[in-house]
């Protein structure tokens, strides 16, 4: 079996939301390139994959015909008439050329990714071009069109598993809570920003699943002035004991890079460092990983961040020998491209006091409240 499993959507940089939107499908393709300069695709213990085919039954597993229907009918890129019944040709999902075929391809990456480690290929794989979490099953919302991850949970549970779904990106993932809300089989932990101060304005600590379901969302909200030490601080404190409690078979990753302190769309402070430790921390448990990318709006640091993240997944700890050729022009300034490391950010101040404070209270909930309602297998 293979190390990991990289999924590659050579065709990404083929799409464009528009030249004023802040998503850019190049990222995952400058990921590539950057994880192929590091020498982080081979040599033959990892393996490079192209996306999978989709089916129509892949995709009802995440939405319904007549939302599929409208996405197909958007494809040439000119909005159908009744687009505004499916969040479509809005300032956050527009309606492009390719729309359809750019969100099956994404899409396809995870199927991939998914056949890769449910088929023993490899231990774990990464598809930085997939993670649309806010897409829902009749409607397109926050730059996601297709739900991927919802898919490979799906799929997951149809070969019997009991996966765990962890999602460090800055925003809430609704699109992925909503179906599984009263499902005890998908426990879904999120560290996200506060709803109070960011889209989808959801994810509070007290939403922790109904019915069947009770306690098996947790919510982990964060101040914006959280930074590594405020989200490890928290992520260690509660994700491994949810873990330990579910004793999941399987992980899936969403792994948004909009965390970041350098993000223009989200507030928070973290490093690189803070995200990639807790992906070696959920990798080092020894169960098969899916991951995907994400959010992630600052591109140059978003690639930088992801080639880490894969590297972590395969248990790599990247040379810094290729930093010369990194720095070239498509990477920006040299002085700024000399690591793939960033420096540790630790606030301080009135923001970090009160983003503690929160955490504090949040873990000191969940740990409370939550944690005691999950139950591993029957
Ligand atoms: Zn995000």
């Amino acid at each position: 079996m293979k190390r990991g499993a990289f999924v590659y959507v050579s065709e990404a940089g083929a799409f464009s939301y528009g030249p004023d939107h802040p998503f850019d499908p190049q990222r995952a393709v400058r990921t590539y390139e950057l994880c192929d300069r590091y020498s982080l695709l081979g040599p033959d213990d990892v393996v490079v994959l192209r996306p999978a085919p989709v089916t129509d039954a892949d995709l009802a597993l995440a939405h319904t015909p007549a939302y599929l229907d409208a996405l197909r009918r958007a494809d040439e890129g000119v909005a159908p008439e009744d687009a505004a019944d499916w969040g479509l040709d809005t300032p956050d999902c527009p309606v492009f050329r390719g729309v359809y075929r750019h969100a099956v391809l994404a899409a396809g990456a995870s199927i991939a990714a998914f056949d890769a480690v449910a088929g023993g290929v490899a231990r774990c794989a990464f598809n930085p071009s997939g993670g649309f979490h806010h897409a829902f099953s009749d409607r397109a919302e926050g730059f996601c069109y297709i739900n991927d991850l919802v898919i490979v949970l799906a799929k997951l549970r149809q070969a019997g598993k009991r996966p765990a779904f962890v999602d460090i990106d800055a925003h809430q993932p609704n699109g992925v809570i909503s179906p599984f809300y009263a499902d005890p089989n998908v426990l879904c932990i999120t560290l996200h920003e506060t709803p109070r101060t960011l889209y989808p304005f959801k994810g509070w600590c007290e939403e922790l699943g109904e019915g069947e379901g009770r306690g098996y969302t947790v919510n982990l909200p964060l101040e914006p002035g959280a930074d590594d030490e405020v989200f490890t601080r928290l992520f260690t404190r509660i994700v491994p004991a949810a873990l330990d409690r579910f004793r999941p078979d399987c992980i899936v990753l969403e792994a948004g890079m909009d965390m970041l302190k350098t993000d223009p769309l989200a507030h928070l402070g973290l490093s690189s460092n803070a995200l990639v430790g807790a992906v070696r921390l959920l990798a080092g448990r020894g169960l098969p990983v899916i991951a995907t990318g994400g959010g992630g709006y600052d591109i140059r640091n978003t690639v930088r961040g992801w080639t880490r993240v894969w590297a972590a997944l395969i248990g790599r700890e990247p040379a810094d020998i290729f930093a010369g050729v990194v720095g070239g022009m498509m990477f920006g300034p040299e002085a700024e491209a000399g690591s793939l490391v960033d420096p540790p950010v630790i606030m301080d101040g009135e923001r970090k006091r009160l983003a503690e404070e929160e955490a504090e209270r949040v873990g000191a909930f969940v740990e409370k409240e939550v944690l005691p309602l999950i139950e591993g297998p029957r």
